[in-house]
């Protein structure tokens, strides 16, 4: 049984959809209802307002509440903020912070959507409306349900939002190990950084990931990891300059998921990015890192070397 976070309003209409990436999230869960794997469906709840502004400016959550974003954000975001867009923007956010509390009851829980590290204070960008990562980290903290929260952020572009929205905060720590040369151009500071050259493949990566995560983990300590495991970083994605196999892509999601386990910390994942023509692959691959991370956690436990 795989705890997996899901609203029918990240779905948007299809005449409201601004880009079809927008409904990925229905491709999600088709695959997810067809994986053979019994899904324990979770529905989530808006992200409060007062969350929302306790992480975002308040200007700019009343510009997306009530759908009306300036142009030149809309254009930072990359798709215009209509009401359905505005509703799912608090229902991501939501769910990522109720996958985080599943993760607390079950070890492993997934969102089917969020991930969305590109959101800034007081606009979007990157396809991003709202930071559901750091709007769950400092709400868990913030509620007392988890004393540190590290985002792990694997996916191929820099979490420059997250890191910006939670520097400074002593109780969560950030992670990014991304594209040196990819989106965005100015990148913030993470707690840990990894930059890559474009082109590296799996061995590579997997020894950096290995390399750098572990002592962060076991410095930091947290009692809670917010994944964002985005499948860009493959070969053959239009967005990444990276170049890891499938094969890789498991073998990352797998490390991540043993070695939360190892430390028994419970993970809630998110999707992330990925990009290709075929949306239909791209929810495949989402699904394939769901399914991945959950064996994962759940399996023996695999050795995580120090
Ligand atoms: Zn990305």
């Amino acid at each position: 049984m795989i705890a997996v976070v899901h609203h029918p309003d990240y779905v948007l209409p299809a005449a409201y959809a601004p880009t079809p990436k927008a409904n990925k999230n229905a491709l999600i869960r088709d695959a997810l209802l067809g994986c053979g794997e019994e899904i324990e469906w979770i529905e989530p709840e808006p992200m409060p307002l007062d969350w929302l502004r306790a992480v975002h400016c308040p200007d700019y959550v009343a510009e997306v509440v009530e759908a009306r974003v300036p142009a030149s954000k809309e254009r930072r975001i990359g798709f215009p903020v209509t009401p359905p867009v505005a509703l799912r923007s608090q229902l991501v956010p939501g769910g990522t912070y109720a996958a985080a509390l599943a993760a607390k009851e079950r070890g492993f829980a997934a969102n089917t959507g969020g991930g969305s590290h590109h959101a800034l204070h007081d606009t979007g960008a990157g396809y991003c409306v709202f930071n559901d990562l750091a709007l769950a980290a400092a709400r868990l903290v913030g509620e007392g349900e988890a004393h540190r929260v590290l985002i792990v952020d694997c996916d191929v572009h820099q979490g420059d939002g997250t890191a910006a929205l939670t520097a400074g905060h002593p109780d969560i720590a950030t992670f990014s190990i991304h594209a040196e040369r990819n989106f965005p151009v100015r990148k913030a500071r993470s707690t840990l950084d990894v930059a890559l050259p474009d082109g590296v493949e799996d061995a590579e990566y997997l020894q950096l990931l290995e390399h750098h995560l572990v002592p962060l983990v076991d410095d930091f300590a947290p009692d809670l990891i917010l994944y964002q495991a985005g499948v860009d970083p493959l070969a053959d994605d239009r967005l990444g300059r990276l170049a890891l196999s499938q094969d890789g892509i498991d073998r990352r999601d797998t490390f991540v998921a043993s070695l939360a386990r190892s430390r028994a910390i419970p993970l809630a994942s998110t999707p992330g990015g990925g990009y290709n023509a075929d949306l239909t692959e791209i929810a495949r691959r989402h699904v394939r890192s769901i399914l991945t991370l959950a064996a994962a956690y759940a399996g023996p436990q695999v050795a995580v070397r120090l």
